[in-house]
């Protein structure tokens, strides 16, 4: 297994250690070459039109966005993947409002429901909104009647940081996805 770990900024550290839990080898990816063998990819949170500039620069936008690598996208990751009014890879097919909690609320913990499985501790900050979804997206995490987390193929994008809880599902969800388990 190789997965990589988008470290150009955010939260990585804490993908790395949940990922170690499940045995899971991560590498940290910082240049284009980099994501030439890997089998999946993890995204992180931080500020989009930030991630966008580093990854322009590190020539690994268009390296991405050429290819089939499935992709975990969280809260910043989240929004690169879906589609919204700035450039993003539009790998899934979900509109994302990048905004959506303004300024005031920007941070806040709430309660995230999964289908058959007890509730998850759901940390957003600054958190996009999931707004429309295609037919073949499959949501996954909801808070409230809001979809949080959605699958797309072997694509998940979630506007919160499971990274930050010492819960482990959403990264297993997206590994299993990947490795058809
Ligand atoms: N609001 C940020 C953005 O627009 C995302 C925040 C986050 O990743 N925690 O990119």
């Amino acid at each position: 297994m190789n997965i990589g770990l988008l470290a150009l900024q955010g939260a990585v550290s804490e993908h790395k250690i949940i990922m170690r839990q499940l045995d899971v080898n991560t590498i940290e990816v910082r240049e284009g070459k980099d994501i030439d063998q890997l089998d999946g990819l993890i995204m992180p949170g931080g500020e989009s039109t930030t991630l966008r500039k580093l990854l322009k620069n590190s020539n690994m936008w268009k390296r991405i966005k050429n290819s089939k690598l499935p992709i975990m996208g969280t809260c910043a990751g989240a929004i690169l993947l879906g589609k919204c009014e700035d450039e993003t890879f539009a790998k899934m097919d979900i509109e994302i409002d990048r905004n959506y909690y303004g300024r005031q609320k920007d941070s806040f913990e709430a309660k995230i429901n999964l289908e058959n499985d007890e509730s998850f501790n759901g940390v957003f900050i600054r958190a996009p909104a999931i707004k429309n979804i295609g037919r073949k997206v499959k949501p996954i995490a909801w808070k409230n009647d809001e979809i949080v987390g959605c699958i797309d193929g072997k694509n998940m994008a979630l506007t919160f940081h499971p990274e930050l809880t010492k819960d482990t599902r959403f990264h297993e969800i997206w590994i299993n996805l990947i490795y058809n388990k």
